[in-house]
């Protein structure tokens, strides 16, 4: 027996060393891949304390997860319970390496506790396993993948617990073992279980030789998940924590600014992958191949070959196939990521309406986006390669600065026969409209822009708008790719902005909103920005709006991507309506964070839509089976978009902005 616990003592060593060492390496060359890609991150690690905070809430407090609740709660069975149980395996390789060795003795009374909670929630993380088999099997969600990887890991993860329960049962037979411990006590489901099987009949010799093969399944298991971790989805279990500690603080964000004057630069936007920067490196490991981004995914749910979900998982799969050249330094030699036969092909790039429905429901928080728009550039200004719909409007950006080539003298004509006042007249007010394009010179958000200019005198707002010295901001042509126009536009803006005095930039167009609030202040552009559902809550608060409630029907509300999940901003739109109409909103349950998106963004409003559904007709059924007779949007392009929906889809619901309810409500 001796000569055996020494054989196994020397076995055990040798398996230790072996698996962790080897695991060391693959760690090592996953952070020297991280280390090789050339890209500057723009993710910062200034506020450590609320980032560590953001571990506690995000990661062990499991808030992201348990968003989607059922497969969330058995992630946290499986997890916590997982957490729980490793000790005991721990202390079971150290056994097997020092047989001497023994927690029990260590930490007498306290290690028999430890065990009895750990042998009741090896039972939690077999229910938790039971349901994610369950699901992959029987429920099979379409965004959920059941390959090799996912049976494996289930394969290795209940084979862990199994023997787990099987080593106690022979541990707590077992009449050699004086471990300090209260076996009794510290088996409790063990203990029921071997008199299930009838063990107890079992001579010592018998407990013996099975207590030792389900040690060694136990340990063989554990260490075989060690080494397949690195290489497999289960990689998250080492990323998502620092993925989560480095992530974007807040909601907003902004495209990130390319320097397209530095001489030393060759090419520009992501062209393959030794130009990812290292966070984007860990959002690629980070990803638990959940599917939820997929799920939530307007292009991905009305059959777009673009699903976020597998744009990551093929950038991983790109980056370690590049990762040898990447590593060598040859970086020269990589292949692009947009080639003949790559899985991220045009139509999955420009599929992307940009909603960020990905990002927000991302339980690692991974920012899918920072992909696409760096693809997209390179694709624009390195490529010119991009859908062909999209060279008009940026040629009339540049020529007549809006996007459907109207003149740019004619910017300030839809409001030639009212009062309204011009910022080169009044030089300093307190509130600067941008009106945008869309409300300039479409027919329908003209007309919205009359009823906020209405609504403005009537609160009497010291106001004025810039007339035919706006221009395009450059939100469409920066989502496209197109970062040199966008730029352009951005500065000219800046420029005609600062010539005048104002303590508010207003606007009724959430894409305006974004870019100027969240976009400008890296070109120099630190503004207050409002948007119209914003100003005209505090307007109504204040006393300076008085409403009729006129009688608008049921409504129900359609949540703009760009104010809700890129600006945070939900609550603002519904108080208006309440206080303009008094009447309670009729809430669709795709709403507020979850809200889907209109199929504008992105720049696809003036894309065309050939595969699959269209992404505003869906959004248009799901409108109509809400039951209102009214939709209020407070975005110009979603009106647009809304009302092409419910006309296709023949329903009978009224669109209307926030602009115009709040007008009506305030007539007297
Ligand atoms: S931003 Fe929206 S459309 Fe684009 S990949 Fe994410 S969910 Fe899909
Ligand atoms: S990117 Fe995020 S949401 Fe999408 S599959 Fe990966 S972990 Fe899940």
């Amino acid at each position: 027996m001796m000569e055996y616990f020494f054989f196994k003592s020397i076995l055990m060593t040798m398996l230790l060393i072996g698996a962790f060492g080897f695991f060391f390496v693959k760690l090592t060359r996953l952070y020297k891949i991280m280390l090789a890609v050339d890209g500057e991150p723009k993710c910062l690690v200034d506020k450590p304390v609320e980032r560590i905070k953001t571990i506690f809430v995000d990661v062990l407090g499991h808030t992201n997860i348990i968003r989607k609740p059922v497969p969330g709660f058995a992630h946290a069975l499986i997890f916590f319970g997982f957490l729980v149980i490793f000790p005991h395996s721990l202390e079971l390789m150290i056994k097997g390496a020092i047989p001497a060795f023994s927690a029990g003795h260590l930490l007498p009374g306290f290690y028999t506790i430890y065990l009895s909670v750990a042998d009741v929630l090896g039972v939690f993380v077999l229910a938790g396993l039971a349901y994610t088999l369950y699901r992959r099997v029987i429920i099979k969600p379409s965004y959920l993948t059941m390959g090799i990887d996912a049976k494996l890991i289930i394969l290795f993860t209940s084979t862990i617990v199994i023997s787990f329960y099987f080593v106690n049962i022979f541990q707590l037979l077992s009449h050699e073992m004086n471990d300090g411990i209260n076996y009794g006590m510290a088996f409790p489901v063990s203990g029921f279980l071997a008199a299930v099987f009838g063990l107890g009949a079992l001579s010592d010799k018998e407990v013996f030789v099975w207590y030792e093969a389900f040690y060694y399944i136990h340990l063989g298991t554990i260490l075989g998940f060690l080494l397949y971790i690195p290489s497999s989805k289960h990689l998250h279990l080492l990323a998502a924590a620092p993925n989560v500690f480095f992530k974007r603080l807040g909601v907003e964000k902004a495209v990130v600014k390319t320097p397209l004057e530095d001489e030393k630069i060759e090419t520009f936007g992501l062209a393959n992958i030794s130009e990812l920067n290292w966070h984007n490196v860990l959002n690629l490991y980070a990803c638990t191949e959940c599917g939820r981004c997929e799920e939530l995914c307007p292009a991905a749910g009305t059959g777009k070959p673009l699903s976020p979900q597998k744009i990551i998982h093929d950038l991983k799969v790109e980056l370690f196939n590049q990762s040898d050249l990447l590593l060598a330094g040859e970086h020269n030699a990589i292949k692009p990521i947009i080639r003949e036969g790559s899985q991220v092909t045009g139509d999955v790039l420009w599929a992307c309406t940009t909603c960020r429905a990905c990002e927000n429901i991302c339980p690692v928080s991974n920012e899918h986006l920072d992909f696409i728009f760096e693809l997209r550039k390179n694709q624009v200004l390195m490529e010119a390669n991009f859908p062909p719909e999209l060279q008009e409007p940026f040629e009339n950006i540049e020529n007549q600065s809006n996007p459907w080539g109207f003149s740019a003298d004619s910017r300030a004509q839809w409001c030639t026969d009212i009062e309204v006042p011009l910022m080169s007249e009044k030089l300093k007010v307190d509130i600067l409209w941008f009106v945008g394009c869309a409300g300039s010179f479409d027919e329908r958000g003209k007309k919205v822009s009359r009823a906020t200019a209405r609504i403005l005198q009537k609160a009497g707002v010291d106001f004025a708008i810039l007339g035919n010295e706006e221009r395009c901001n450059g939100d469409m042509a920066r989502r496209a790719g197109n970062e040199y126009l966008a730029q352009t536009m951005i500065m000219q803006n800046i420029e005609i902005f600062n010539r005048y005095s104002f303590d508010t930039i207003l606007t009724g167009c959430p894409h305006c909103y974004n870019i100027i609030k969240n976009e400008f202040p890296d070109f120099g552009g630190h503004y207050n920005v409002l948007h119209t559902a914003e100003f005209f809550n505090l307007l109504l608060k204040e006393g300076r709006l008085k409403t009729n409630t006129p009688d608008c029907g049921s409504i129900t509300l359609h949540d703009s991507c760009y104010l809700g999940r890129w600006n945070d901003i939900y609550e603002s739109p519904r108080k208006v309506l309440k206080m303009a109409t008094g009447s309670n909103l009729i809430e669709m349950s795709k709403t507020q964070s979850k809200s889907f998106c209109c199929g504008a963004g992105g720049a696809r409003m003036f894309m065309e839509e050939h595969i699959g559904k269209r992404i505003n007709n869906e959004r248009a059924s799901q409108i109509i089976h809400s039951g209102a007779t009214t939709v209020v949007t407070s975005c110009p392009f979603c009106a647009t978009m809304l009302g092409d929906g419910i006309i296709e889809g023949k329903g009978q619901v009224l669109v209307r902005d926030i602009s115009e309810i709040l007008d009506e409500a305030t007539n007297f």
